[in-house]
């Protein structure tokens, strides 16, 4: 029976096939005259060592197999590719032929099944594309399958290069934006493994190197960070870069614990100076880090999860910081908040209260911190914690600054025109220290008010002057030349550092409220409060201590010579006339 077959098939392939064959091979080489069509078939049908000429030198390869697999037809220029020769497979099962290459041998088994299916496949160097089609006789039974296979090698190897290409960054090789959003959809995608961490890394003033030493040497510089980190992380993560100084490094599979293992290594890559022009160069980034461990996150809400905490980390010079709801300025709560914001420094809505500072030594009150408060309509009171570091995200901390400064401004002079003498304290921000013409607006405002610059106090932490201490340190000498003093905040909670101190006009410090809060009960924050307070005696500067909510500590403060109390212990931030009524109430103010 199987000879018969055999004649059966070899017989309909001089005739059927080998016309379709050459059918294909016309459309193939796109001859698109059909009347070239017509007259070629014509001419070729004639005669049959045509078919077979044209056969041996098709850019592709026909075989046929029959139900068995074994190939009875196989033709083609395309079969030298595969240093074979036709002859060589007649009569041989592909099954033998090709049995080093399941993925082939299984397609065959569904062509002979009854499917028709393409399947491109590697056969050594080379690519194929492979188009199976069964073949059936009269009874609807296959008996067989027709191969069409074209070597499609430089096709595939140009596509791959076009591919690297849009995916890989041309500087340093990693893996660019678009390959990573690849890898973490499959990454989130696995079924079983949905942790993954995002990190984000910004390299801190990398500007400066590209403009001091030209964008090759920054492009070098860049090319080692690379390479360091593709050293300090393990085989399944990927570190790619996504354009400027910005690096990222997935870590699949890491949660929070991982993530910071991982960070000691990441943090190494940074240790060691990085060369220019053999001038060592320290180098220092900040990483924002999101996580995930849900099927629902995908790329964009993981990168700028990362992002958000990243600006932070460089915000607050703190290396590195995990992505919380709380952080970001997005969120849809934040996001309603933002847009109220504006509203509210427009209408007015905003109201500032007023906390007293007490001399620990006579109990008279010479000064006031103003704070300020928002009571929204729908979102009731919202601490400034909350809604101050939005204004400074979003550029709003300038107008409301300025609010709060005439509001304190306009407030002061009117007790002083009252008898009521006050310095006024009020918070400014980072960006504030960057806003040249705030010396100006402070200066009109104290003069449309008729007060007196002495009256008033402004505070800034150390943070916000050490962001760019030069144009800081330009900023708070011209208010301070005005006659305006200056209180450094919050001292203690950042560098803490006495060096920068004397390069800045200060007159005060104010001892941040948590080593205040616990001096009564950790010797160590004891320690921290009564030498921060000796040194600032020292330097001739105020002494104020924040936080105060007892007794105890009022009196202990007082044994340390510190200038100063503020707290609930006396008082909480209250609007004015409140104020101005504990005042009287409590005879501490100076009536003149
Ligand atoms: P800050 O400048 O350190 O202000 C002192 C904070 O400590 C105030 O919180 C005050 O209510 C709180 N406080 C005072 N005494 C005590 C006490 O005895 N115990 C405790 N636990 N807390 C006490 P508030 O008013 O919520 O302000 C928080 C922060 O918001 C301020 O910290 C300041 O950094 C910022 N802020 C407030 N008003 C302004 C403003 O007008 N402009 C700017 N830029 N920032 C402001
Ligand atoms: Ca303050
Ligand atoms: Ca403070």
């Amino acid at each position: 029976m199987g000879l018969i077959h055999l004649e059966f098939i070899i017989e309909a392939l001089s005739g059927l096939i080998l016309s379709a064959l050459l059918l294909h091979l016309i459309v193939t080489l796109r001859w698109h005259s059909p009347r070239f069509y017509k007259k070629s078939i014509t001419l070729a049908m004639k005669n049959e060592k045509y078919y077979r000429t044209a056969m041996k030198n098709a850019p592709i390869i026909l075989s046929v197999i029959d139900a068995k697999g074994i190939f009875i037809f196989s033709e083609g220029r395309g079969i030298k590719t595969l240093s074979q020769d036709a002859d060589d497979r007649i009569g041989r099962s592909i099954f033998n032929v090709y049995k080093d290459y399941p993925g082939l041998l299984s397609a065959t088994r569904r062509a002979l099944a009854g499917e028709t299916l393409t399947i491109q496949q590697d056969i050594g160097p080379y690519t194929f594309d492979a188009q199976m089609t069964p073949m059936y006789d009269a009874k609807e039974q296959v008996i067989g399958v027709i191969f069409v296979a074209l070597d499609v090698t430089e096709r595939v190897r140009v596509e791959q290069a076009l591919r690297h290409q849009a995916c890989y960054d041309f500087v340093t090789g990693l893996p660019n934006q678009i390959l990573l959003r690849e890898r973490v959809t499959q990454e989130l995608q696995t079924q079983e493994r949905t942790n993954l961490a995002l990190l984000l890394l910004d390299l801190d003033h990398f500007q400066e190197v590209n403009d001091t030493f030209g964008h090759q040497q920054g492009d070098l510089i860049l090319q080692q960070v690379g390479q360091r980190l593709c050293h300090a992380v393990d085989a399944s993560a990927t570190v790619g870069r996504i354009g400027g100084d910005e690096f990222v490094i997935l870590l699949p599979g890491a949660d929070e614990e991982n993530v910071r293992e991982a960070m000691v290594s990441i943090y190494h890559v940074f240790d060691l100076p990085f060369l220019i022009e053999e001038f060592p160069m320290h180098i220092e980034a900040s990483i924002g880090i999101a996580l995930s461990s849900t099927h629902e996150t995908d790329f964009s809400t993981l990168f700028r999860q990362a992002d958000v905490a990243m600006y932070i980390a460089k915000r607050k010079h703190s290396g590195y910081i995990f992505y919380q709801p709380e952080l970001d300025p997005y969120t849809p709560r934040r996001l309603g908040l933002l847009g109220a914001l504006r509203a509210a420094i427009a209408d007015n809505e905003l109201a500032l209260y007023y906390q007293p500072q007490i001399d620990l030594q006579t109990g008279i009150i010479h000064s006031v911190e103003a704070l300020i408060r928002w009571n929204h309509p729908d979102y009731g009171c919202v601490p400034p914690d909350q809604f101050i570091p939005l204004a400074e995200q979003t550029g709003l901390i300038q107008p409301l600054s300025i609010w709060v400064l005439e509001e304190a401004i306009r407030q002061c002079a009117n007790w002083l025109q009252r008898g009521i003498q006050l310095t006024i304290s009020v918070n400014l921000s980072t960006h504030n220290l960057h806003e040249a013409d705030l010396p100006t607006r402070i200066a009109r405002l104290l003069t449309h008010y008729a007060l007196p610059a002495r009256y008033l106090c402004v505070e800034v932490t150390e943070s916000a002057v050490m962001t760019d201490i030069g144009q800081a340190v330009e900023i708070l000498n011209q208010i301070s030349e005005m006659g305006i003093k200056i209180a450094i905040d919050d001292f203690g909670t950042g560098y803490s550092s006495l060096a920068y101190l004397k390069h800045l006009p200060v007159n005060e410090l104010k001892i941040d409220r948590f080593f205040v809060k616990q001096m009564i009960t950790d010797p160590i924050d004891a320690t921290i409060v009564q030498s921060t307070v000796k040194m600032a005696r020292d330097l001739g500067l105020k002494v104020v201590a924040e936080g105060v909510e007892n007794q105890e500590t009022s009196n202990l403060l007082a044994d340390y010579a510190c200038d100063c109390g503020q707290g609930y212990f006396w008082s909480r931030p209250v609007p004015a006339l409140e104020l101005e009524l504990w005042l009287v109430k409590t005879k501490s103010v100076v009536v003149v």
